[in-house]
């Protein structure tokens, strides 16, 4: 399976998610869970354009969730890198991504692998 390059993984839960990431960051993350030979699976791709906190919170109903994550340096690259995870992953065949990553509110950018906002 593709290198994530992330922190963690963390089990995924509210003090967890206090302890090890900072406030009011842009970046993404991957919740999944462990398997017993210490392997990540990966089944959701996300991301913060603002608090990842506050992202991660909203996928903690899951016990056996665990995460991992990484800060971006910009929202561009934040989405960027979900992006490429997204499609490194599988995409929706693979993942419980519903869609394709959106984009932040009134930006143009494009996704680097596929050309869904071209058409
Ligand atoms: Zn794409």
């Amino acid at each position: 399976m593709a290198c994530l390059r992330m922190f963690g993984p963390y089990d995924l839960t509210p003090d967890n998610i206090e302890r090890y990431v900072r406030p009011y960051a842009a970046g993404v993350f991957a919740v999944g869970y462990t398997r017993e030979s210490g392997a990540f699976v990966v089944r959701y791709i996300g991301r913060s354009d603002s608090d990842l906190r506050t992202e991660l919170r909203a996928h903690s109903s899951d016990e056996t969730a665990r995460f991992k994550w990484v800060e971006s340096a910009s929202q561009m690259s934040a989405f960027d890198t979900q992006c490429e995870l997204y499609h490194e992953f599988g995409g929706p065949d693979s993942l419980e991504n519903d869609e394709h990553p959106a984009r932040p509110k009134g930006s143009k950018w494009v996704c680097p692998v596929c050309d869904v906002f071209d058409r």
